[in-house]
């Protein structure tokens, strides 16, 4: 397998790009090498400069979850550029994708749409203050919520990958009103309102994503609901990563739990930037033009990619390809676990529905930091022989993989040949 073309724009992107990414997760700094340069994508496939193609289970960190230019998705969005690409006015589609949106989360009623996750879960953040009017709020380690100051300690994805603990640049001032919980520990929360009576809100991926694949255990998010509400503090759902994915209705309609406030982002908009936090009534009226929270955005609710969440999610709805997603992530999970034991690499599978991954540690992973026993050196080995397998997962041992709808069972013969190569290349 060759990668040179990759490697030429590589080299030329660094020049005026940094680390010619643009974004620090498609770096390929804990797995060593470069990143791949992409051509092109279509259904489960994705191919590289070099004319490598792979099965894909990065896509795109999450929102291409019926496969690549899906014919229904691609048809709209070509026929919605005829009409321009944004007025900074109203358009119909914004109202008919927050129906979809409302109608799938049942403590939605109304929602605002924004250009990304990151800008969700900030405007989300500033709702809880808002409507309560405390300032504080709890967080949970290894979690990540996107790249806005208050929240980026203790965060999972890049930072994780980099072992960061937080970034340069934040000022004590931005993170003084947030506290860090530690994941499936209610004890710990239980801590910090017992110490503070400013508590805004308690925000949560409810299955969390971005330290690797971790499970909320027994009642932990119902409980969490229970304990933030008596205290006179909302529950954040991030569902960034899980809004329409873990089912339609999230992962709060598997785990059985209704936020305060839900931030979506990814599967939302299909490929395109699209973000949007809502909730009940009483708390969105505190967003202007109703209420004196103030948030805008020039793009919010782009045309383009109203239509693009439009299509994605009316086909996602018509497929419903939840139970197939179970029934593929189990034949996944067994593979792995099945070629691990097969050549003696010790390896906990988490899995989630269609996000999943395998840690190199023989502990049980239930938090960040038993995620972080996992051996990374064996998943940079581990990554590179899927890769020379034709396979395209997350370059980071924290990082969830994710299925398509578009899999064939073709693919997935293919990928457990491949985990089978990989994992005997890790015990050599
Ligand atoms: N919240 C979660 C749970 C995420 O996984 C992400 C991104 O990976 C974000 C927020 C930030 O979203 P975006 O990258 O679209 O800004």
């Amino acid at each position: 397998m060759k990668f040179k073309k990759s490697q030429k724009l590589y080299n030329k992107g660094l020049v005026n790009l940094v680390g010619a990414v643009n974004s620090p997760v498609r770096a390929f700094a804990s797995v060593g090498g470069n990143p791949l340069f992409i051509e092109k994508a279509k259904g489960s496939k994705i191919i590289d400069v070099d004319g490598n193609s792979y099965i894909d289970y990065v896509l795109s960190y999450g929102p291409m979850i019926l496969g690549h230019r899906h014919k229904k998705v691609q048809k709209a969005v070509t026929k919605a550029l005829k009409n321009g690409y944004s007025f900074g006015a109203s358009t119909e589609n914004e109202i008919k994708l927050a129906k979809i949106v409302c109608d799938a989360f049942p403590g939605m009623d109304k929602v605002r749409f924004v250009n990304s996750g990151t800008e969700a879960v900030l405007s989300g953040i500033r709702l809880a203050r808002a409507y309560t009017g405390k300032d504080k709020i709890i967080k949970f380690s290894g979690c990540y919520h996107g790249h806005q100051d208050s929240l980026l300690v203790a965060a999972g994805s890049g930072l994780a990958t980099l072992s960061l603990p937080g970034s340069k640049g934040v000022p004590e001032g931005a993170v003084k009103n947030t506290l860090i919980a530690n994941y499936n520990d209610l004890e710990s929360v239980k801590a910090h309102f017992e110490k503070h009576d400013d508590i805004a809100g308690v925000i949560i991926e409810p299955v969390g994503g971005n330290m690797g694949v971790v499970i909320p255990q027994n009642n932990f998010l119902k409980d969490l609901k229970e304990l933030a509400n008596k205290n006179g503090a909302l529950l954040i759902a991030d569902e960034v990563m899980t809004g329409f994915r873990s089912t339609f209705g999230g992962a709060q309609e598997v785990l059985g739990v209704e936020a305060d406030i839900t931030c979506l982002g990814k599967v939302i908009g299909g490929g395109f930037p699209v973000g949007a936090y809502g909730a009940r009534n009483e708390i969105m009226e505190n967003v202007a033009p109703l209420g004196g929270m103030y948030q805008a955005g020039t793009l919010s609710g782009n045309p383009i990619a109203m239509v693009g969440g439009i299509a994605t999610l009316s086909t996602l709805k018509k497929q419903n390809p939840y139970k197939q997603f179970d029934a593929v992530g189990v034949e996944i999970e067994e593979a792995i676990l099945s070629s691990a034991q097969k050549y003696g690499v010790d390896v906990t599978v988490n899995r989630f529905g269609s996000m999943m991954n395998p840690f190199f540690t023989n502990k049980k992973v239930t938090n960040f930091e038993e995620a972080q026993t996992s051996d990374t050196k064996k998943f940079a080995v581990f990554f590179w022989e899927m890769i020379k397998n034709g396979i395209f997962l997350p370059p980071s041992q924290f990082e969830a993989w994710f299925l398509s709808s578009a899999l064939t069972e073709k693919n997935i013969s293919k990928t457990k040949k491949a985990l089978d190569n990989a994992l005997k290349a890790v015990s050599e």
